[in-house]
């Protein structure tokens, strides 16, 4: 998928007004993706995301002027896996704050997200909250003094809360799967608490990890999660989630370590904060202009989503939108 280019076509929709047709970008993007054939591979190490049928895309888009744009599977729900880490840190920061940096780094790893080999080396400090070693520390603070019963319904009402949607919920059979298949997340959570890194029991921590994981939600819903990402901290109707510094802050992990070894890639081709998931979602934000789910489940070799990412590029593209680009 690397420096894969863009099917042409997709540009038609801009208008000659000046203002773009966001609904017709949308659509086209979705057709032109129906339309490819290379679609990468469905993640297999967990059982149930090895059933997702790998033709099913969906985007959705919650502008800043309060609209969704949807075309495809924008409602279908899938497994978030990875881009749950976004929220999950989101949630650590309010209870620990900047502490929260003597446990994990802040720097891009240049490894692939499941990774043990620095782990040593920086002695069991991850280097990013959004490896999976990262998010391990991150769900360890917080399980903090709570039952992971408890750590894991924090999560689900904060999700709720943000998507403005109680369906939003936890996959079990994904969850189980993933506690049954799961033995480098145990590896890494082993290895951190021989450093003392980890305060509860790796099986408690690693619990709520795995649960967090396998949140199932929709690009809809998703777009409506991250609107806080991009109105600096702030719901669409004025509540603050987190304060403006810790938004640019979340936003700017998302730039530079929320693809792996493929951030810098996607900063390249997109130039949007994101974070990807190996169910094959893409949570992307364009400070002050839009929250963008996208869905396609088949994965490039860095476990990103190899249409979504495509489909990201198509948009930044055809509107312009890339925090590397003047906002008019
Ligand atoms: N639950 C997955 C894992 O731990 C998340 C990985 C991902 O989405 N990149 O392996």
């Amino acid at each position: 998928m690397l420096g894969k280019s863009c099917p042409a076509g997709y540009k038609k929709a801009r208008k000659g007004t000046g203002r773009v047709d966001l609904q017709a970008i949308v659509d086209d993007i979705a057709a032109a993706i129906a339309a490819q054939t290379d679609r990468g591979a469905v993640a297999t190490y967990i059982p149930g995301l090895a059933k997702v049928d790998p033709q099913r895309f969906g985007i959705a888009i919650a502008t800043a002027d309060g609209a969704m744009l949807t075309s495809g599977d924008a409602s279908a729900p899938f497994s978030i896996q990875s881009i749950s880490k976004v929220f999950a840190l989101t949630l650590a920061l309010g209870k620990v704050g900047d502490q929260l940096w003597e446990r994990v780094g802040r720097e891009p790893s240049g490894t692939a997200f499941n990774s043990i080999v620095q782990l040593e080396a920086e002695k069991g400090i991850p280097r990013n909250p959004f490896i999976n070693a990262g998010a391990i520390v991150v769900a360890d603070v917080n399980l903090g003094a709570h039952q992971p019963r408890e750590a894991i319904g924090e999560m689900l009402q904060f999700l709720r809360y943000l998507a403005e949607d109680d369906s939003v919920h936890i996959d079990e059979d994904i969850a189980r799967g993933e506690q049954d298949t799961g033995f480098r997340n145990l590896a890494l959570g082993n290895y951190m608490r021989a450093f003392g890194n980890l305060r509860h029991a790796v099986d408690l921590t690693l619990g709520v990890y795995f649960h967090q994981c396998a949140i199932a939600m929709s690009c809809v819903q998703l777009a409506r999660a991250g609107r806080f990402l991009m109105f600096d901290g702030r719901l669409p109707g004025g509540s603050r989630v987190v304060s403006p510094a810790r938004a640019r802050r979340i936003n700017a992990l998302m730039l530079t370590c929320g693809h792996y070894d493929a951030s810098g890639d996607f900063a390249f081709r997109v130039g949007m904060p994101g974070k990807s998931g190996v169910g094959g979602g893409i949570l992307a934000v364009v400070p002050g202009r839009a929250s963008i789910a996208v869905w396609s489940p088949g994965l490039n070799a860095n476990g990103n989503s190899t249409l979504g990412t495509m489909a990201l590029q198509m948009l930044a593209e055809a509107t312009g939108w890339s925090i590397f680009q003047p906002h008019e």
